[in-house]
């Protein structure tokens, strides 16, 4: 199996298209064992699933998450106005 054609399986993979028969699987787990550049592009692609199916956020870079959590700090003290804090020690 060349790269291209690991390539070419991986994409229909992903579409969903493809059910490898257990030749297939066998060439392409070889292949994948001695191709360091396939390997990462799986890798990569298996991640990118990953995140995906798990609906997880990407990570904010940080000076935007302040922002954006000082905006929404403004906004939530402009609707229900000063935060209350230590709540519950004073009945
Ligand atoms: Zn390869």
């Amino acid at each position: 199996m060349t790269c291209e054609e690991l390539l070419q399986l991986i994409n229909e993979m992903v579409d969903g298209e493809l059910d490898l028969s257990v030749a297939e699987c066998r060439q392409f787990a070889e292949h994948l064992a001695q191709c360091n550049p396939c390997q990462v592009v799986v890798d990569n692609i298996r991640k990118t699933i990953q995140l995906y199916r798990a609906g997880e956020p990407f990570p904010l870079p940080q000076p935007l998450q302040k922002r954006l959590v000082e905006a929404l700090r403004h906004r939530w003290q402009e609707r229900f106005g000063p935060v209350a804090r230590a709540r519950g020690n004073n009945p």
